[in-house]
């Protein structure tokens, strides 16, 4: 065995390999990009090195800055990660000619496997079942609209060169094709330097199944199971688990041993996946799933199946490239329980996923709880039922008395008996980039049973607390608690149909009397000292102790919340008209800090962002509440109804024109940022004022793109 890793990558998955690295007495070797400076990947190496700007093209995607830092920290191998240079042919065989053993696929099957056109021929040379469709080299849009019309719409447009879901149109009907084909080729061009394509039939109720292969340099090549990633948002992966709901014998039978065809025909070796479509019309069956496209790399989502096999596939990993044969024989290769992950993202469901960037100023995870069968560990803000029955004369607990923010109480709400395991590149204070992707945390749990496992998985995500950056953890608690989800019965449309629901949620009464309360504390506490503050904007003559029933009004979103607060908080419990809210001692502390406010006896978890503002923490979510009327700035859309950039980017496209009529919802600038293309879209029913840019200029963050005016 090699005795040093140099890891090619960033973030979790550099963090992940590192973990297995360490606990096999292998030396760690960071590389990292002048905006990773401070980040977890580089202070958890044993050593680290400088490799170019932020920039990924001129840092992580360097191939000569990555394998001359191997060599002068003298790296006996190299882990791609996934993502960046991990199926990079040219890439692993500059690895191998230095010298440096590679931790990856052989270039021979990447480059088998790495145009999507040229992988659905082998497979069908192969004997593996594939999803009809055109993949020819006649690329102009009359022969593609042709081809498409005769595959018979709804069809699906891909980049021959894609991956991560970019680079990807479904087209319902003829007149929709060649608008969808130009911003497919866009997005191809842009993201993977060829706007190459191939059109597919797309599939009715899809259901994305995928077997984890692994094969060794001695002509071995092992599955390790499926799983279901079904719940995606715009074809990116959203929960994935295993195994995959509804799978019988016969059809795990046939889609694994298609899989280990397809890995073979490649000679693989390593970890990989073989991708599968089903139709999911009437549940899994095996004369229904067909090949999709082979990933020659660890995949983000193989916590999953390490849950149920027991196996590490980073070891394996590491095995395999030593030259040593597969560990497990396939008949000793078993699964146990069930295992589900969710991906949080720095993104803003609310705001139509936009991605969020800047620092982590409150980021909190729940605690992970390795072993299995000791009970789940929640997160979930402890009931403290011997507090407060009745607030006004129950005495008033010291700080001392109060558990931690975060203590491990087992929890026996949801999700009993599953474990959870994080795999995360953040930590509080850390920043998340324009330049990287966003996601920044895998949450994992295993449990015995699936729906023990999404109860886990809902209670972890509910338990996530993050500001000002915002994250989808709320849209992963609601997914993970429909019951569509819960009964198995989910399909990649599920979240396009179901998003209306899923994106945006109401704090709760509790989550509002805490704010309400909290600012009125403040209120109160700044005007006894005679102080301006922020916290007095709004609250005119405010005085807790004063009338009975003093008003607190609050903002949230634009829109107003108000209510009655009484008592004198000295005495320990300050009222909200419904709720008994007891606040303990200055309430919500800075940023960072814990925070103690109670409802009907039970914690609210939030902060104060120093500024007249309080955020609460509910379920996954944070909601900002602030005693000042603001236009939403920095959030894509304002309530003055300029549409500001969220972050730098390019204008690829300007659906609307000055003047014209737009309804709320409507497209009006489309921005391509992080890899993606980003619809801003009109914050109400209006008239379109100005575009300030045109296709192809660059544009700063918070630029003001264009502007809707009200029709009143
Ligand atoms: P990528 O390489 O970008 O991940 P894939 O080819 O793996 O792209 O497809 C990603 C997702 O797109 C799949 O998981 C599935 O949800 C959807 N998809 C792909 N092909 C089809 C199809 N023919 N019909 C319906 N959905 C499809």
């Amino acid at each position: 065995m090699f005795k040093s890793v140099l890891v090619a990558n960033r973030g979790e998955i550099a963090c992940r390999v590192f973990r297995t690295a360490r606990r096999m007495g292998i030396r760690t070797i960071a590389v990292y990009s002048e905006a990773d400076a401070k980040a977890l990947h580089v202070r958890e190496a044993d050593e680290a090195v400088l490799i170019g700007p932020a920039a990924a093209r001129e840092s992580y995607l360097d191939a000569g800055k990555v394998l001359a830092a191997a060599k002068a920290t003298g790296a006996e191998a190299i882990h791609p990660g996934y993502g960046f240079l991990s199926e990079n042919a040219d890439f692993a065989e500059a690895v191998m000619a230095a010298g440096i053993i590679w931790i990856g696929a052989p270039p021979a099957a990447i480059r088998a496997m790495g145009l999507k056109d040229a992988a659905k021929t082998l497979m069908i040379a192969a004997g593996v079942p594939v999803t009809p469709g055109y993949m020819g080299e006649d690329q102009s849009p009359d022969r593609l609209k042709a081809e498409a019309d005769v595959i018979g719409y709804p069809v699906l447009i891909k980049a021959v060169a894609g991956g991560g879901g970019k680079g990807m149109r479904r087209v319902d009907a003829a007149d929709a094709f060649l608008d969808a084909l130009a911003s497919c080729q866009r997005e191809a061009a842009s993201s993977f330097g060829d706007d190459r394509v191939l059109i597919e039939k797309y599939i009715l109720s899809p259901r994305h199944i995928e077997v984890q292969v692994f094969g060794d340099a001695h002509g071995e090549v092992v599955h390790l199971f499926e799983r279901d990633c079904s719940l995606q948002r715009r074809h990116q992966k959203v929960i994935e688990e295993a195994p995959a709901p509804g799978m019988d014998a016969a059809t795990r039978a046939a889609v694994t041993a298609a899989a280990v065809k397809a890995a073979k025909a490649v000679n693989y070796v390593g970890a990989g996946t073989i991708e599968f479509i089903a139709d999911g019309t009437e549940g899994l069956r095996a004369d229904r799933i067909w090949f999709m496209e082979m990933n020659t790399r660890l995949q983000v989502e193989h916590p999953v199946t390490e849950a149920i096999t027991g196996v590490d596939l980073v070891e394996w990993q590491f095995r395999a490239a030593a030259g040593e044969p597969v560990p497990l024989k396939q008949a000793d290769i078993a699964m146990t329980g069930w295992a589900m992950e969710a991906r949080l993202y720095a993104e803003d469901p609310a705001n139509g996923f936009l991605p969020s960037i800047g620092k982590l100023e409150h980021f909190v995870l729940p605690e992970p709880s390795p072993l299995r069968g000791e009970g789940w560990v929640g997160v979930e803000a402890p009931l403290l039922v011997e507090v407060r029955e009745t607030p006004a004369e129950s005495p008033r607990p010291t700080r001392s008395s109060l558990p931690p923010p975060h203590p491990p109480t087992p929890s026996p709400s949801r999700g009993r008996g599953a474990s959870l395991r994080i795999d995360t590149g953040v930590e509080e204070g850390g920043e998340v980039s324009q330049f990287y992707d966003p996601m920044i945390a895998k949450l994992i749990v295993h449990a015995e049973t699936r729906e023990e496992a999404a109860e886990g998985l809902a209670e972890a995500c509910a338990g996530v607390e993050v500001w000002p950056v915002r994250t989808n953890a709320g849209f992963l608690v609601r997914c993970l608690e429909h019951p569509r989800f819960i009964a198995g019965d989910v399909d990649t449309g599920f979240i396009g149909a179901e998003e209306a629901s899923l994106a945006a949620a109401r704090p709760s009464t509790k989550t509002t009397a805490a704010a309400l309360a909290t600012v009125g504390l403040r209120a109160d506490e700044a005007l006894r000292a005679n102080e301006l503050s922020p916290w007095t904007d709004g609250l005119f003559a405010f005085r807790m102790n004063g009338e009975p029933h003093t008003p607190v009004v609050l903002y949230r979103n634009g829109e107003r919340v108000e209510g009655l607060l009484s008592g004198d908080y000295r005495g320990g419990a300050p009222r909200h008209s419904t709720f008994d809210v007891h606040l303990e001692g200055e309430a919500y502390q800075a940023i960072g800090t814990p925070a103690y406010v109670f409802v009907d006896g039970e914690q609210v978890s939030g902060a104060d962002t120093g500024d007249g503002r309080v955020v609460v923490f509910e379920e996954g979510d944070a909601f900002e509440f602030s005693p000042r009327l603001r236009g939403g700035s920095g959030s894509g859309t304002a309530s003055d109804g300029a549409l500001r950039a969220p972050m730098p980017g390019k204008i690829v496209a300007t659906p609307a024109k000055p003047g014209d009529t737009v309804t709320k919802g409507q497209p009006v600038v489309v921005l391509e940022a992080m890899k993606m293309e980003h619809a801003l879209v009109a914050p109400f029913d209006g008239v379109v004022g100005e575009v300030a840019f045109a296709v192809g200029d660059q544009v700063a963050a918070d630029a003001v793109l264009a502007t809707v005016e009200g029709s009143d």
